[in-house]
């Protein structure tokens, strides 16, 4: 018999970051992960992204897990947590280190803005002005004296890491999901500039970490809100230094409030949470999700 083919097996996962309670909006992105693997005979993941040290909230762990198993969102096997992987992020910023992919930034957000202020015209990226690169070309004494000294995150060396791997493409599949393989996106991770991949207040960025747990639990489909459509490209590229398999990315649009701005898990009275409190049935919510059928005030942004 054939092993089952790993894209045939589809496992999908919901990845928050316990910064606060689920709203609506997660709730919904969660149920839809779970469906769309129950219906292709694939697994359902938990991760929750807690290396975040300045705003991740033990509290607000046990509130996600009580919250998701409320609306009835059950997920295959442990929960993943970050905080335990410290050790995989850390062999994996050897490696790119050891690639001469990596360099160290002192730079405080003072220091950035200044450097932006002082440019003609900073670079905008996807995610915003590009770090201006200070610490990329320094002297290599001066380097060794202040990582011994300085605080520091790690940079990816965009141009080298672009160099390096060349060329890629993304998978992109349109939201509502129907199935099939999507369409070869060209990649541009440029434009993000020279990422941080280990900050200095947590071992690793988020473009890390979630790079590295997807391929560790064996996700095939990443089902996220589309205001993380512009982290894709860089995963990509990690996968592509890593060597590790990239998912079909299925990008959904965000909920937005009443006041045009998408919802953030400070606004309580959609919290799930705050709904449970007032009496409403987590099936007749769970429903009214699936069918994408939001209280009144709240709608869907662009995909
Ligand atoms: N932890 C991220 C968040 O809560 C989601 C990460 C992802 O789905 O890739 O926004």
């Amino acid at each position: 018999m054939m092993p089952p083919d790993p894209l045939q097996h589809m496992v999908t996962r919901f990845a928050p970051s316990p910064t606060g309670r689920l709203h609506i909006g997660h709730g919904w992105s969660a149920l839809m992960a779970m469906d769309m693997a129950r219906a292709a005979g694939g697994a359902f993941r938990l991760r929750i992204e807690d290396i975040d040290g300045a705003r991740s909230r033990p509290e607000h762990v046990a509130g996600i897990v009580e919250d998701l198993r409320w609306l009835g969102v059950a997920w295959d096997g442990a929960m993943m947590a970050q905080s335990e992987r410290l050790a995989h992020y850390e062999s994996a910023l050897d490696r790119l280190r050891a690639m001469g992919l990596l360099y160290p930034c002192f730079c405080t957000r003072a220091d950035i803005q200044a450097q932006w202020a002082a440019s003609a015209s900073a670079p905008h990226g996807s995610e915003g002005p590009v770090y201006p690169g200070a610490c990329r070309g320094m002297p290599a004494a001066e380097r060794a004296e202040k990582l011994a000294a300085l605080p520091h995150a790690w940079r990816l060396d965009m141009a080298a890491a672009i160099a390096m791997a060349g060329p890629l493409d993304w998978r992109d599949a349109p939201f509502p999901y129907e199935g099939g393989g999507g369409r070869a996106l060209a990649a541009d991770p440029g434009t993000a500039g020279d990422v941080v991949l280990a900050r200095k207040d947590a071992p690793a960025s988020y473009h890390l970490s979630c790079t590295l747990d997807d391929a560790a639990m064996g996700v095939t489909h990443v089902l996220r809100g589309a205001d993380l459509r512009s982290a894709t490209p860089v995963h990509r590229l990690l996968q592509a230094l890593l060597d590790l398999p990239s998912p079909l990315y299925i990008h959904h649009p965000l909920l937005i409030g009443p006041d045009g701005k998408r919802l953030a898990k400070r606004a309580g009275s959609i919290a799930l949470a705050e709904l449970r409190a007032a009496g409403v049935a987590a099936d007749a919510l769970a429903a009214d999700l699936r069918a994408a059928r939001f209280p009144v005030g709240i709608s869907l942004g662009q995909a």
